[in-house]
């Protein structure tokens, strides 16, 4: 039925080229969108392109560095063009997580990422807004951002990538509350530990330290993380906006 299909819609998502980003692409399309996706690495897209088309999921995609204003400002007018002036889904999920200690930061490094995961979130939602307006889909358009457990918990070596996700939490919230009235609900998705080339890297003594806080006691994976974003677009969750939902094994409820 209508409520859990999103025939006929049109999606951007961020970061779409691997990860929880590229899982998410394919959710979305796979249930019916018109997915339009981005990343820095022209190469590793044109693949990612050619190989949804071989699947059937339509997917177009574009070059952005979402840490540049005029880059963020020329993806919304593609995007724009490439669904007539209507957008359904926006899913800010490019991101990333430098390891260092708070001691070692210099300014620019501060805000070049908190330009990447808070001020593309903020700006991507800001020109977004006139084509979410516009959109038709039953139970309202909807944004999706993805944060993280770490804005929440306090892990060492992510003080800059934990204000950035608690900004983005707080952003959801303020930003349900401003557009209720336009049918545009602002979620956000906070994911723990998922298999992905952000965490590949990641310290086995830490990760088993992560396991044992962890109920389930595995990380997750991306598919986990976008069969939720895919819930939160559907006019099946209509009445749902404002929320930071977390998929992180128990991790956060766990004493
Ligand atoms: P990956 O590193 O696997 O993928 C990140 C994606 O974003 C890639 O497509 C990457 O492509 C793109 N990207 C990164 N920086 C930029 C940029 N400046 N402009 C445009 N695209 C960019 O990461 P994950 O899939 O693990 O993470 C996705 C999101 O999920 C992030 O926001 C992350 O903070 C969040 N998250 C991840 C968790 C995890 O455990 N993996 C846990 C909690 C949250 P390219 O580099 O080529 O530009």
């Amino acid at each position: 039925a209508e409520r859990w299909s999103l025939a006929g819609t049109a999606a951007l998502v961020t970061g779409g080229s691997k990860g929880i980003g590229h899982a998410i692409v394919e959710e979305l399309a796979g249930f019916g969108a018109t997915v339009h996706t981005c990343s820095r690495n022209a190469a590793e897209l044109e693949e990612c392109r050619r190989r949804w088309e071989e699947k059937g999921l339509p997917v177009t995609v574009s070059v952005c560095d979402v840490s540049v204003r005029a880059e963020r400002e020329k993806l919304m007018e593609t995007v724009n063009q490439t669904f007539d002036g209507k957008l359904d889904i926006l899913v800010n999920n490019a991101g990333q997580m430098p390891l260092k200690a708070a001691v070692e930061w210099t300014a620019d490094e501060y805000s070049q990422l908190m330009t990447t995961n808070l001020e593309s979130c903020f700006h991507l939602c800001q020109l977004a807004h006139p084509l979410l307006i516009h959109a038709s889909i039953a139970g309202g358009s909807s944004i999706v951002n993805i944060s993280s457990i770490s804005g929440s918990i306090a892990y060492k070596g992510v003080a800059l990538y934990a204000i950035s996700k608690g900004g983005m939490n707080q952003l959801t919230r303020s930003l349900a509350t401003e557009w209720a009235p336009n049918n545009i609900r602002v979620n956000a998705i906070a994911p723990g530990f998922i298999t992905t080339d952000m965490t590949r890297n990641i310290d086995k003594n830490i990760l088993e330290q992560e396991y044992s806080k962890t109920p389930m006691r595995r990380s997750g994976e991306p598919v986990e993380v976008a069969s939720t974003a895919m819930f939160l677009c559907m006019p099946a969750a209509s009445f749902i906006t404002g929320q930071v939902i977390f998929i992180d094994g128990g991790r956060t409820i766990s004493g």
